[in-house]
């Protein structure tokens, strides 16, 4: 399917990169740029850039980056094609779906294990709503505070009690019951090889990846099954570990408030969504994985735990919240009352009080475990001395300095020793091995290059600052005196860039470039240093190094010289000769 070209610029030009980049990266400013942690790659220290000016943005690690359209693409894993669709649709220019799948090849299995939970959502939702059989669930459901725009924003269902009811109907709409097994829809009898329902008579919720996309579900029981919950099992499509519900959601909030709420389970989340906290996720029933963290960090830089007020809740936030704390993030705790959850608390006091408590009572990490440990041994001074040990070690951790003298009196008082003692405990160097964006210099993993590669790439780069000296040099260059295939090829396509376009634009360039290595080193070139307006004879060096066979005596400057000192000489004949090659000279350029 092709797209009018025109219609693809106005979609990028309307798309900035920066607001497009932020929904996903937590950008700082530095310098004319904007940097962060890459979305690609695992990272401690941020390499990946954002030039509004130039629209594009860059990895230094892992090299990955381009325009608005290859950052969708490469994020989201989807064709250019849907690119520009999604884009599109953001900017209200709507580009017609052709018929899918089957005329645009093979649908991966992973896509149509996406659709069999989509239908399969639509369907449960439809029982629950306008069926008999759903009744009871939907009277449990309204019973527990759940309204009715509620349940249709969460597209919440009902898995009838039968052993075929999702086999039978993802058959009949043409599904494989075999990868709707391994979607993880529908068990087998490992004797018989048979295949039944997973999901019966339970209320189930839509588990939504990253992008928005069903990918599992969580079925509920409302007549004391066990168990209680009953969650999809791990599947290509469905990773715990790399679980977080409600960030679809929750991305945008995140980023407004560089601030994520952690909750215990996903029930709790819808609740505090609808009370107005919005930046919340829960992980899927498992302890936060490496990739949790990962993905928090790129979004925000301060977490708050909420988690049940009972004993088991409380040392999950003092386990979650050092593991946090050791990844550089700010940490705080939300101290709930005694046994109470946050759907028991919205039930009890209301959605707007909820909201002011979690508001009012966000307690630094340390200073929470100062107080759960001190007052679990209160009579205990060999335990106190641990304690204080320990408590140093996270206060180091701190990022920032006023939390750090805070934290630090609170844990002196409430131990009651001289703030100075533990102050002479502290780390004497507190280094930020963090996120220290004030020293950031980009790896840049650059190549050891030879005399001719760093001309070849000196030259490109102003080639691509300045369509002037392309059109004045380029006729002396053949594509083959490139060493390397990249610098070849976009040699070639500054060619037909400059053909079209006056200026330069990288994001715009980059649009005439699929191939992503090319697009690499395009945007390594645009890194480069380089100054800004080069002398003549630092591009006559440049080409000298690379076009080795060009004649000197070709060359603009040498017919120059020799025209002056035949001025000089007063030869009339010999000016004539070289005004003429200079005259055949610019002819060969045009
Ligand atoms: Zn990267």
């Amino acid at each position: 399917m092709r797209i009018e070209q025109d219609l693809i610029n106005e979609i990028r030009e309307k798309n900035d990169i920066l607001d497009v980049v932020s929904e996903y990266v937590k950008l700082e400013k530095r310098g004319r740029n904007y940097i962060g942690l890459c979305p690609f790659h695992d990272e401690k220290t941020p390499s990946f850039s954002v030039s509004e000016d130039k629209q594009i943005c860059h990895c230094f690690g892992c090299k990955k980056g381009g325009n608005v359209f290859q950052f969708i693409q490469e994020i989201k894993g989807i064709s250019f094609v849907d690119a520009v669709r999604e884009l599109g649709d953001k900017v209200d220019i709507h580009i017609e779906k052709q018929e899918t799948a089957q005329t645009e090849g093979i649908v991966d299995d992973h896509i149509k294990m996406i659709e069999m939970h989509e239908l399969m959502a639509n369907n449960f939702h439809y029982i629950l709503k306008h069926t008999e059989e759903g009744e009871a669930a939907l009277n449990y459901l309204k019973s527990r505070g759940f309204t009715e725009e509620l349940i249709n924003d969460r597209k919440i269902g009902y898995a009838p009690n039968h052993s075929k009811f999702t086999h039978d109907f993802l058959e009949k709409n043409g599904y494989d019951a075999v990868l709707a097994y391994e979607a993880g829809l529908l068990s087998r009898n490992d004797e018989t090889f048979d295949y039944f329902d997973r999901f019966r008579d339970r209320i189930i919720f839509p588990l939504l990846n990253f992008q928005g996309k069903t990918v599992g579900f969580s079925g509920r029981t409302y007549t004391d099954q066990s168990p209680k919950y009953l969650n999809s099992p791990e599947t290509p499509i469905f990773q715990k570990r790399k679980m977080l519900y409600n960030i679809d959601r929750a991305r945008k909030f995140i980023r407004q408030n560089d601030e994520v709420i952690l909750l215990e389970g996903f029930m709790d989340v819808i609740k505090s969504f609808e009370a107005d906290i919005k930046q919340v996720v829960a992980t899927m029933g498992t302890a936060l994985s490496r990739e949790h963290v990962t993905m928090v960090k790129k979004l925000a830089s301060n977490v708050t735990l909420l988690y049940d007020g009972d004993f088991a809740g409380k040392e999950a936030a003092i386990n979650v919240g050092k593991d946090l704390l050791n990844e550089g993030l700010n940490v705080f705790v939300v101290n709930l009352p005694k046994t109470m959850d946050p759907d028991d608390y919205i039930t009890e006091y209301g959605s707007d009080a909820f909201k002011s408590f979690v508001e009012g009572q966000k307690q630094s990490y340390v200073a929470f475990k100062a107080q759960q440990l001190y007052y679990a041994n209160e009579n205990n001074d060999l335990k106190h001395e641990q304690h204080i040990e320990e408590l140093i070690h996270d206060i180091n951790l701190i990022q920032s300095e006023f939390l750090r003298k805070k934290v630090l009196q609170q844990v002196a008082d409430l131990y009651k020793v001289d703030v100075n003692s533990l102050k002479n405990r502290l780390s004497p160097n507190i280094v930020q091995n963090y996120t220290d964006y004030n020293n950031f210099v980009p790896e840049m993993k650059e190549k050891k290059l030879d005399k001719v590669g760093r001309a070849e790439q000196a030259l490109l780069k102003h080639f691509m600052n300045h369509k002037q000296l392309f059109l004045e040099y380029h006729s002396r260059i053949n594509q083959e005196d490139f060493t390397s295939l990249n610098n070849r090829v976009i040699f070639s396509r500054l060619n037909g860039y400059y053909k079209n376009n006056d200026v330069f634009n990288i994001s715009d360039f980059s649009s005439y470039i699929e191939e992503h290595q090319i697009i690499e080193t395009v945007m390594y070139l645009d890194s480069l240093l380089i100054n800004d307006e080069p002398e003549t004879e630092e591009i006559e060096d440049y080409i000298r190094i690379i076009s080795p066979n060009e004649h000197k005596e070709n060359s603009i400057e040498y017919l120059n010289q020799q025209l002056n000192k035949a001025m000089q000489a007063g030869d009339i004949a010999l000016q004539r000769q070289y005004l003429e090659q200079i005259v055949q000279y610019n002819r060969n350029r045009m």
